[in-house]
């Protein structure tokens, strides 16, 4: 049986395991075995407190991790590793494992491309493949896991894709991702960031996650927003703020929002004093990012002493703002840059070639 007709383990909550042991006329317990070595990233050989025979049958049958690594680069400047993944359909798409002092985080992937088309994101530019499965993305934070071999303590949902777009799978993630009976990341150390698809930011306010929500808000006036995101036209500011005070009000966590200075575009003293006046009072936090200008954007970024500028006046207007660090700037780290890039070679390559690399895995 190849690996895309066996079935997916890794993406099942507890329960469903259970149904699925009970199936094959296996204990609760067993059920329960398999989830917790699941949730470390192993293989069914590994899998020592099973009887060889269910192991093998399980071997035969299922998948254990759907995700493999095919490179990854590692940032000279900060340590910041790019992995590129390998689905078992061979799609690929990729991953970022940042080293800050309070642990390493993980930022994941939720689609296959991405379908809302803002114009400054790599990870748009050939538009939606497919969701991710739960386990896909499970898959991603063991899959790095394994090849640095260091524990992860955060992760973020900001590689490609829209998590709110898959909204499902997203949360059968979260819900396997948090088990005690898992890894046990805890929610609170969980980012998920959405382009503002209000009808999904109410849906996951009535789940009251203790994660961080994060808006990729990019600009503070409809005009400047849609020509940025064309998601803006379905869901203007007048419909995304307020849906992320009801979110506020409904889960009591506060969100933070994304601001990607685009030079000439959203980072003049007008642009400040308008954002201050739409989110004051929200206690909201502002992250600003310089843009990481990719192919075929005609968009650049801001220059630093500019963002820092922004960043006082946003200050001294009553809004709590920093500067994202800017992590792996060498290797290509903005959302589906590698993805693309690997995409444009593979076009070029001949088969031989492509086949190679695949092998040398
Ligand atoms: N779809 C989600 C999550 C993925 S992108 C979202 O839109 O929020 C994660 C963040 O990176 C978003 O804020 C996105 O707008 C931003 N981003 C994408 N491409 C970028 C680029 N080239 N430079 C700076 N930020 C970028």
């Amino acid at each position: 049986m190849s690996g895309m007709d066996k079935t997916q383990l890794l993406g099942m909550t507890p329960d469903e395991l259970t149904v699925y042991f009970k199936q094959m006329g296996q204990p609760a317990f067993r059920a329960r075995q398999v989830f917790a070595w699941l949730h470390q990233g192993a293989d069914f050989e590994q899998m020592s407190n099973l009887p060889k025979a269910l192991r093998e049958t399980l071997d035969e049958n299922c998948v254990a991790n759907p995700v493999s690594v095919l490179e990854t680069i590692e940032s000279k400047l900060d340590g910041t590793i790019k992995l590129l993944y390998r689905l078992l359909d061979g799609n690929v798409i990729e991953g970022v494992l940042m080293r800050y002092k309070y642990g390493n985080t993980v930022c994941v992937s939720t689609q296959v491309g991405c379908a809302m088309g803002c114009r400054f994101c790599a990870s748009t530019q050939a538009g939606r493949v497919r969701d991710l499965e739960a386990g896909e993305i499970c898959s991603e934070i063991y899959t790095a896991q394994k090849d640095i071999g260091e524990r992860i303590s955060h992760i973020v949902l900001m590689g490609i894709g829209e998590p709110l777009d898959n909204f499902d799978e997203v949360m059968k993630f979260l819900e396997n991702i948090t088990s005690p009976e898992g890894v046990n990341i805890g929610m609170r150390n969980i980012s998920l960031s959405t382009c503002g698809l209000v009808p999904g930011i109410d849906k996951l306010a009535e789940r009251k996650l203790q994660l961080t929500l994060s808006v990729s808000l990019h600009a503070p006036d409809n005009v400047t927003r849609s020509s940025m995101m064309p998601v803006n036209d379905a869901f203007p500011l007048e419909k995304l703020i307020p849906a992320c005070r009801r979110y506020q009000k409904t889960t009591g966590r506060r969100i933070s929002f994304e601001y990607s200075m685009v030079n000439g575009v959203n980072d003049s003293p007008q642009m400040a004093k308008k954002l201050a006046d739409l989110i004051r009072g929200m206690g909201a936090h502002v992250n600003l990012i310089p843009i990481n200008p990719v192919d075929g954007s005609p968009y650049s970024a801001t220059d630093e002493a500019n963002v820092r500028r922004f960043q006082k006046m946003l200050e001294d207007l009553g809004v709590n703002a920093t500067i994202r660090r800017r992590l792996g700037t060498d290797i290509s780290a903005a959302c589906g840059q590698l993805r693309r890039e690997d995409a444009k070679q593979a076009e070029q390559a001949t088969r031989q070639t492509t086949s190679e690399r695949t092998n040398a895995q």
